[in-house]
């Protein structure tokens, strides 16, 4: 079969012709993939940059985000069965730790991560524990299941409080905050504002229905937004990963305001927690991966039920063949998600 693979450890990565996954474990299920969309993570596996180097280790098959229809499954798996179409959850937890068996499996302890510690996706078939998967409802597009994954990170760091009438800013406009702005409107909030300095998704951000769009690189954020609002935001989701936005970011919430933090910023970061959080009674949640299964719970709701379109996110379909144009497209940011077909 065909796979994307880092082969050897370095720069780049190649499509070549693997074995078809034989052996499964007592829970594995075999999974033919259908669709397959790119993530920032494969982005910096495949320049190999510093923290690649620290976890990957070659040859290893690379991808996480995937819609496919099981095809085989082992002796003990009892939660899916030949022909369901399934999503998978990327954090595959160890169902025993002290996290795990408090309901919550995204923080395991002993957490591997599909198509990091473990052969991903970018192939005709991958070998997925049942646990990480998700039977998605037959209304969904493929296309729109195969990023139910980052979907559900939007979803996750949007739903930690209660946005019915509230303010929000949403730092950075990349393809999750790009769907944390539709999460943001069906959850109620009142007005979404967003920062982003890419002209390509600025338009995409409008598209996506923010109320404002701010590029910080032309006019001072924290001046626009109590400008517009004289309290400044209820609720800060964090989405770019980048210092000056999130410093900025907090300094637009008002006192006693919420901040979620998804965005990776790559290593310490410099900022004055006396003066923008705790002397403002502001709250902050860290956010990472997605609840297990809640947050997939409320994808699968809001995507079935059309309440949420990803058309808009999603902006390049593409053969498996054609996967070096997804990875310069998402190199270049010249794109919302990049989905490549496998059909
Ligand atoms: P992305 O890199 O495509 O999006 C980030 C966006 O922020 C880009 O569009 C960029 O132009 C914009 N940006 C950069 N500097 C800015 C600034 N000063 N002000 C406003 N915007 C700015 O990433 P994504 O895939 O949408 O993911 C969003 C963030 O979430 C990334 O930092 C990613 O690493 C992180 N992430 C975290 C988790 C987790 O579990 N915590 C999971 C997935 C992604
Ligand atoms: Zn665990």
């Amino acid at each position: 079969m065909k796979a994307i693979m880092k082969q050897t450890a370095g720069p780049g990565l190649v499509m070549t012709e693997v074995e078809k996954p034989t052996e499964l474990g007592p829970r594995d299920v075999l999974v033919k993939i259908r669709r397959a969309s790119i993530c920032g993570t494969d982005i910096h596996i495949y320049k190999w940059d510093e923290w690649s180097q620290s976890r990957i280790i070659p040859p290893l098959i690379t991808g996480h985000e995937m819609a496919g229809e099981v095809v085989e499954v082992g002796s003990a798996v009892t939660q899916v069965k030949v022909g369901d179409l399934v999503a998978a959850e990327t954090h595959i937890p160890c169902e025993h730790c002290y996290q795990c068996k408090t309901g919550r499996m995204h923080i395991c302890k002993n957490l591997k991560i599909l198509g990091v510690d473990t052969n991903g996706i970018f192939a005709e078939y991958a070998v997925i524990p049942e646990t990480v998967l998700w039977r998605f409802s037959k209304e969904i597009p493929l296309d729109f299941a195969s990023v139910m994954e980052p979907f559900g990170n939007a979803i996750h760091t949007a739903s930690v409080t209660n946005l019915l009438g509230k303010t929000v800013l949403i730092t950075g406009a990349g393809p999750i905050g790009l769907m944390a702005i539709q999460v943001a409107k069906v959850a109620g909030a009142s007005t979404v504002i967003v920062s982003e300095v890419d002209p390509l998704r600025i338009q995409m951000a409008r598209e996506n229905g923010a109320d404002v769009v701010i590029n910080p690189a032309e006019k001072d954020l924290v001046r626009e937004v109590y400008k517009l609002l004289d309290d400044g935001v209820d609720v800060l989701l964090e989405m770019s990963g980048n210092r000056k936005a999130f410093e900025d970011g907090l300094k637009c919430v008002t006192m006693g305001g919420e901040v979620s933090v998804l965005g990776i910023f790559g290593g310490k970061i410099d900022i004055n927690i006396d003066a923008l959080l705790t002397m403002r009674g502001l709250t902050m949640y860290g956010i990472t991966g997605r609840r297990m299964f809640e947050t997939w719970r409320i994808a699968d709701e809001l995507l079935r039920t059309k309440k949420v379109d990803l058309s808009k996110v999603v902006t390049h379909v593409l053969p498996f063949d054609q996967w070096e144009k997804g990875f310069e497209l998402m190199l270049n940011k010249q794109c919302g998600k990049v989905v490549l077909n496998l059909d």
